[in-house]
């Protein structure tokens, strides 16, 4: 079963809307393999912009990294998912760790959130993974399941094939280490086989399950050579156009 392979960039608290136009158009224009999905996650201020920038580009599509679980309403400093699409939003990237770290975000509050990104006809980006202290005890694959079955399992069959899964290992992200390739296709294993039991291996099949933490232009390829790695969630990299294509290019 062919699923589709997706190179994300997630740029976090980074860049100016000038930068960000500047990298986009760079990614954008780039001769690169057009079978990968592009996704670019910007910072909301330039999402509109960044759009317009990309309009055009074969498979490049724009993520926003967090939105409100309601429609609308007094909720100062939010952003709607309406307010997302209006601007060129296609993806939505949920329960990011730093989201779940700094800012509270529990499973429960991120099913509202996939809810309200579905509802709406967008896509969430669901990430989930473990603190090293959860993985040294040997209970990474446990707490990532109850992510899973929290954050999503209330999903339709229908539904969750909309969603791509992105297995984040905190310890990875913006560390410089990165998952060994085993370790990486231990947990994405694990995720498709709880996917199967909890609805059908048609779904499990179809669903992208992106590997992020420190993903380079170095360990793109074996990472992404991974029977169940379907591509990846990469921060840092994401941030250098020359580094980001080369990891379109790993596939
Ligand atoms: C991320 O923030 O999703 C991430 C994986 O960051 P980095 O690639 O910098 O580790």
């Amino acid at each position: 079963m062919s699923r589709q392979q997706i190179a994300a960039g997630n740029w976090k608290m980074n860049t100016t809307p000038k930068a960000g136009v500047r990298l986009a158009s760079a990614i954008a224009k780039r001769k690169r393999p057009e079978d990968v999905l592009v996704i670019m996650a910007s910072p909301f201020t330039h999402l509109a912009a960044v759009s317009e920038a990309i309009k055009g580009a074969p498979n490049v599509k724009l993520a926003a990294q967090n939105c409100h679980q309601s429609e609308s309403g007094a909720y100062t400093g939010e952003i709607s998912v309406d307010m997302l699409k209006s601007v060129g939003v296609s993806y939505v990237i949920l329960g990011h760790s730093e989201r779940r770290q700094y800012f509270k975000e529990s499973n429960e509050l991120l099913a509202a959130k996939v809810n309200t990104v579905l509802t709406k006809k967008l896509k969430p980006i669901f990430c989930c993974g473990e603190e090293l202290k959860v993985r040294e005890a040997k209970r990474h694959v446990r707490y990532v399941k109850k992510q899973l079955k929290e954050g999503l399992f209330h999903l339709s069959a229908k539904e969750i094939v909309k969603v791509v899964i992105a297995y984040e290992p905190i310890w990875a992200i913006g560390t410089g280490v990165t998952a060994s390739p085993e370790q990486a296709q231990e947990m994405h294993a694990e995720i498709r086989q709880l996917l199967a039991k909890q609805y059908n291996q048609k779904v499990a099949d179809s669903i992208s399950i992106l590997y992020g933490g420190s993903v380079k232009p170095a360990n793109a390829k074996v990472l992404f050579g991974q029977a169940d790695v379907d591509g990846g969630l990469v921060g840092g990299a994401s941030l250098k156009a020359t580094d980001f294509v080369q990891i379109i290019k790993s596939f």
